[in-house]
């Protein structure tokens, strides 16, 4: 499958059109962003392992009957998937408070919590991702009620699926970001999982092994994704 025309360039991938119009080409970048697009930079080969460790998720999610984007991985940058018309709300679920909710609730980042957390937000560069509940879904028309109670459904088995997925390869799943599309009247998983969205900590020492690397420079950050890779293709 060839690339053809770019469709869309986001912060860390490149949306093609391909020789079927029902699919596009996903090209994962080296480009990372933090903080609303406000730091950048580079992180040497991401993309390439990206591009991998996501492929090997949803191959790992589709053997588990999640409904996901993914056809097939083309070559180091690029994986072929279903075209979406993407609903743009971000699902955030969280085992453990850290980021955002450890700010917000007053917490230390790695308290625990007492049952998963699960929040919408709303996809928008210039709002800045605000989060919003099911009543704004609503009342703004973002998502079918319906939608959103089959992408809260999903989201959390996914949930339980990675959360062994990663505690059998010695990582702890802190939290992570999903995005849901539309293709053909059926709603799948779309995107990627991966370190860029995800937070991960080693089980042994707690050490970060994702993008908070990059957000907080804290060092050591292809080490890091390339330890996930390793770890995932166990
Ligand atoms: P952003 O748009 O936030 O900068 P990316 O650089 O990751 O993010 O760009 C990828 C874009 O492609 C995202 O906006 C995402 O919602 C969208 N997308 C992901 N999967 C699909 C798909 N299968 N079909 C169409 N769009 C998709
Ligand atoms: N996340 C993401 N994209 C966003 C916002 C959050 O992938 O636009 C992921 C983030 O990597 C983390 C989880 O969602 O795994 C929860 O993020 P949080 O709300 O704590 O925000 P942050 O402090 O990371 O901006």
């Amino acid at each position: 499958m060839n690339r053809l025309e770019k469709i869309y360039e986001g912060k860390a991938k490149i949306l093609y059109a391909c020789e079927d119009p029902d699919l596009v080409i996903q090209y994962f970048k080296d480009e990372a962003t933090a903080f609303d697009g406000k730091k950048k930079g580079i992180i040497h080969e991401k993309g390439v392992l990206n591009n991998r460790i996501s492929s090997r998720i949803f191959k790992h999610l589709e053997e588990r009957g999640i409904k996901t984007h993914f056809v097939e991985m083309l070559n180091d940058r690029e994986m072929l998937v279903k075209k979406l018309r993407i609903i743009p709300i971000e699902v955030v679920v969280r085992n453990i408070a850290a980021g955002s909710l450890a700010k917000r609730m007053g917490v230390e980042e790695g308290a625990s919590l007492k049952d998963t957390v699960l929040e919408f937000y709303y996809k928008s560069d210039p709002l800045g991702d605000p989060m919003i509940n099911e009543y704004h879904v609503k009342a703004f028309n973002i998502a079918r009620p319906e939608e959103l109670r089959e992408m809260e459904a999903a989201a959390l088995k996914v949930n339980k699926f990675l959360s062994d997925f990663f505690d059998e390869r010695g990582i702890i799943l802190v939290d992570f970001k999903l995005e849901f599309g539309v293709h053909g009247g059926k709603l799948l998983l779309g995107d990627e999982i991966t370190p860029d969205g995800c937070r991960l900590w080693d089980k042994t020492t707690m050490e970060k092994m994702d993008k908070d690397r990059f957000r907080r420079d804290l060092g050591k950050i292809e080490e890091a994704y390339q330890e996930v890779l390793r770890k995932v293709m166990q």
